[in-house]
């Protein structure tokens, strides 16, 4: 072994504690971390030809890298949607690391069925019934992807083909219809070999991110002669997370033949809240649904789930025939029903989290986050400089500037705002604008008005043209 190896070996006891060590420091001080950092970007450093072991590894990222990362597990990063990683959640991912299962298949010990229990947990967290299957996935994007997937396999079933095995251009032309699709819609689309252009943007209510159903309507109609279309309805849109009404798009499936899929990334937790359930209602007749778990449930990078309830469907264009793995059974491995094959036991962060702290606790995270969001909502209603541009539906709050609000000045204002917050700029309806989207459990009332107080520092910092 190599001498390095042996001796980070004989030493991991005393290695991991100063690990730990560190870990604690960052997170100790995280709360009051610059929230997008100064500090330059370090240079590329050669391939290390001896390596100098794990300390000096610890070391070498403390000094070089770790001053240029963002504090994006701390309380006011607010870019994107992006929740941290509750104590527990992160003890799971230690664990997943220091156990390295691998959860494709039954051959390989209990992984595949801590996922699915995990699974049976989040599908009561979310309120579905028994119906929807799931898997883990690495994010939104991935879950999106599948749930199309299977949405393009089901198209084919009902002309009697298999696109998975015949390809994608056995189908013909496909239309997905939606009223404000998450970017992830048409990356999915492109990589299903379904194309981009597959995308129909159907137009929203007036004011609204929400679909219009007479126009959904309209468009299916349209579609009636050959058929295939798919539906993509959006729970949870990033800019003003507004709702499409979940139960009357199922309904029009009694006139329309269609596959329904349910982008509910971060939406799916308005079921957590009773005041918000309603925001979902309709969630589990969806043949297909994303949620996101690295964004509200508090768990590390890389986690999502995806629910269908075809799963025979999905099991076609998954699966994975070599004679080491196990057969398709009525049960399949994990390595038949997700684009992986190998990959690390990603249901136990979310296990932990949920086993730690429960429906409840989660519950009060999900609350508390809407109430920041609605105490940052309210601050900038009442400051003359800023304008909301949709009510706080949720967990986010999109603004802009009173007076000429151009991407420059906007692009000042977060800058400004920079060490103490981190907010992501978006264009609402031709409007340049910021959102302020809350989903990390560490987040407090006391945080919001910090990032309001920062808002009207920086106002008035602001050059007026
Ligand atoms: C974040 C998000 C996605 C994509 O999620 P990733 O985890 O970044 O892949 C898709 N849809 C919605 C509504 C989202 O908020």
């Amino acid at each position: 072994m190599h001498p390095r190896l042996a001796a980070d070996r004989d030493g991991l006891p005393l290695l991991l504690e100063t690990v730990r060590q560190h870990a604690v420091g960052l997170l100790k001080e995280i709360p009051e971390r610059e929230v997008v950092p100064s500090a330059p970007l370090p240079d590329p450093d050669p391939l290390p030809a001896q390596g100098a072991g794990l300390q000096a590894a610890v070391d070498d990222f403390a000094a070089r890298w770790e001053p240029a990362l963002s504090a994006s597990a701390g309380p006011r990063y607010l870019g994107f949607v992006t929740g941290g990683a509750t104590p527990a959640a992160l003890a799971g991912d230690w664990l997943t690391a220091t156990w390295d299962q691998n959860a494709m298949s039954s051959l390989d010990g209990a992984g595949q069925h801590l996922e699915r229990e995990t699974i049976g947990w989040l599908r009561t967290l979310f309120g579905l019934s028994e119906e929807h299957h799931g898997t883990f996935v690495s994010g939104a994007t991935m879950s999106n992807t599948v749930g199309l997937a299977v949405a393009r396999e089901w198209l084919g079933e009902q002309r009697g083909i298999s696109p998975a095995e015949h390809g994608a251009g056995a189908l013909g032309s496909v239309r997905v219809l939606s009223g404000a699709a998450h970017s992830s819609v048409p990356k999915g689309l492109s990589m299903l070999g379904l194309g981009r252009k597959s995308l129909v943007r159907v137009p929203t209510l007036p004011g609204r991110e929400a679909v219009d159903l007479a126009e959904l309507e309209h468009a299916l109609a349209e579609g009636e002669s050959d058929g295939r279309c798919v539906v993509v309805a959006n729970a949870g849109t990033v800019n003003t997370v507004d709702f499409d009404d979940l139960r009357a798009i199922a309904a029009l499936r009694e006139r329309y033949s269609f596959w329904l899929h349910v982008d509910a990334a971060f939406g799916a937790f308005a079921a957590l809240s009773p005041e918000h359930a309603h925001l979902v209602d309709g969630l589990d007749l969806a043949d297909s649904i994303c949620v996101d778990l690295h964004k509200w449930l508090n768990v590390p990078y890389d986690s999502a789930v995806q629910f269908t309830r075809r799963p025979d469907l999905q099991t076609r264009v998954f699966q994975n025939a070599a004679a080491y793995l196990g057969p398709l059974g009525d049960t399949p491995d994990m390595a038949h029903l997700t684009p992986e094959n190998s990959r690390r036991l990603r249901a136990l962060a979310a296990w932990f989290t949920l086993r730690a702290y429960g429906r409840d606790g989660h519950r009060e995270i999900t609350e508390r986050c809407v109430d920041c969001a609605r105490a940052l909502g309210d601050a900038v209603e009442n400051a003359p400089g800023l304008r909301l541009l949709a009510p706080v539906r949720l967990n986010v709050v999109c603004f802009t500037l009173a007076e000429n609000p151009t991407t420059e000045r906007l692009a000042a204002l977060a800058g400004q705002l920079a060490a103490e917050a981190f907010l992501t700029p978006t264009v609402l309806d031709g409007v340049p604008a910021l959102r302020a989207a809350f989903s990390n459990w560490r987040t407090t009332e006391a945080d919001a008005r910090r990032v309001a107080a920062a808002l009207h520092t920086a106002l008035r910092a602001l050059p007026t043209l």
